[in-house]
């Protein structure tokens, strides 16, 4: 069976090239071959069932990898704009939230379904419960193997993928292995946009309180990166957006690593300080556990307070000078240890993957071996969360489509 284009992988870069292809080139043959009983898993699983398609600041500082300026391209060509125009031509409209943009159905299950409908309308042949496990060439054309299946192809999209959520979904790495056998190099593999794990002492005692902070990843106390939002404390370390926004940027050894935590990022500690004298001031006969009653969570005031080193039963008016200041100090700067992430199973995003100098950034395709194309997340090019891994995912994915329509 010979095909003009074979993809390997039906997740989002997958089905948006696969769509993508035979709506410039009708006359295509396009097989699309997927391991799991149905395309889209993860695609399904996405922005917490509401699937955030992309984001209105697309650009390639929000990108990381060995040379993030191989998106610049593929993001330019397709922006936010052009994403929505390919989604409204398949039935998706778009909402937004801020500048994060979802279906106007807020279900990703939904752009499964649009992606999978065009798909079968386009006339691409989907064939699910198919595993590659081998890629050759032979005659000038490239035979794809999965188990005892052999498809001929005239150009290959790899399109399977990373380890982000793990085999449930269709994410074991083998594809990135193959190409390694091949000859391929690869960036080496770190979960991103992912929780981080803390000493447990203090999380532990928090465990389920949510607050805004700014967070800062440090190592050896510089920063590493920032991010401001909604923190969740859990038994194992910390979680919620700017969490998961700044662990891409941890080292892969966490030796000397810290989150900070700013609960009062828009004053100095000297106005915060200031704000804690006057309250002593007027609530000098509650004992200490009730300092923060009415201002802070309660659990977390008390545990700040333990930290700056003063006793709960001790009532407010015996707070000098110092320990107001070193309560200050805690707020501004509540400081956890980092011992690692919860790992690729719980990761939105793989950073790492193949080494995008193989590929050419405006059609995606392999340097050394024409007709050979890798899109969305197994190449080296991981985005902030908020939308920006599936904009790469169709971006990468519209780009090697163009190239191959335009090759024929
Ligand atoms: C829980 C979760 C929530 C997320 N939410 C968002 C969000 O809201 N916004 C956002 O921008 N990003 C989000 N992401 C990230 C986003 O889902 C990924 O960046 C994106 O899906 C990558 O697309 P892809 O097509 O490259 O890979 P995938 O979507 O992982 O698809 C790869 C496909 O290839 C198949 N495959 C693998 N190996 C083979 C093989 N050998 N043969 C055949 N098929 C194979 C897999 O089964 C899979 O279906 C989220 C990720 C997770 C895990």
């Amino acid at each position: 069976m010979k095909n003009d284009v074979i993809i390997i992988g039906g997740g989002a870069a997958g089905l948006c090239a696969a769509v993508a292809l035979k709506k410039k080139s009708p006359r295509l043959s396009v097989r699309l071959l997927e391991a799991m009983p149905r395309v889209g898993k993860k695609l399904a699983l996405t922005g917490n069932g509401r699937c955030n398609i992309t984001n209105r600041d697309i650009k390639p500082g929000r990108y990381h990898g060995k040379n993030p300026e191989f998106c610049r391209y593929a993001l330019e060509k397709y922006s936010g704009y052009e994403t929505e125009c390919f989604f409204s031509g398949i039935g998706v409209s778009f909402s937004y939230e801020g500048e994060k943009a979802y279906p106007s159905s807020f279900q990703a299950a939904s752009v499964v379904d649009c992606l999978r409908f065009a798909a079968d309308e386009a006339g691409v042949t989907v064939m699910t419960e198919t595993k590659v496990t081998k890629i050759q060439t032979s005659g000038g054309l490239f035979k794809v193997i999965a188990g005892n299946m052999n498809f001929m192809a005239k150009n290959v999209i790899i399109a399977a993928g990373l380890l982000s959520g793990g085999d449930r979904l269709g994410c074991d790495g083998e594809m990135l292995e193959l190409l390694k056998k091949a000859g391929f190099k690869a960036v080496k593999l770190k979960p991103a946009i992912v929780q981080l794990k803390t000493g447990t002492d203090t999380v532990k005692q928090l465990k389920g309180i949510k607050t805004d902070a700014l967070v800062t990843l440090e190592k050896d106390g510089k920063a590493l990166k920032t991010d401001f939002g909604e923190v969740l404390f859990c038994d194992y370390g910390l979680s919620g957006p700017p969490v998961l926004q700044v662990s891409g940027a941890l080292p892969e050894n966490p030796a000397g690593c810290t989150v900070s935590l700013d609960l009062y990022p828009d004053i100095s500690v000297e106005e915060l300080a200031d704000t804690l004298f006057k309250r002593a001031k007027n609530l000098g006969a509650r004992q200490l556990d009730e300092f923060f009653t009415g201002m802070l969570n309660k659990r977390l005031g008390q545990v700040i307070l333990k930290a700056a080193g003063l006793k709960l039963s001790d009532y407010v008016s015996s707070l000098d000078s110092g320990s107001v200041l070193k309560t200050a100090d805690f707020l501004k700067k509540f400081r956890f240890n980092v011992t690692g992430t919860t790992g690729f199973l719980n990761s939105q995003v793989t950073s790492g993957g193949l080494d995008t100098s193989q590929f050419d950034s405006k059609t995606m395709m392999s340097r050394e071996c024409p007709g050979l194309y890798a899109i969305g997340e197994i190449l080296d090019i991981d985005g902030d969360c908020g939308g920006f891994n599936l904009q790469w995912a169709w971006s990468s994915a519209l780009c090697a489509a163009d190239a191959i329509t335009g090759r024929k």
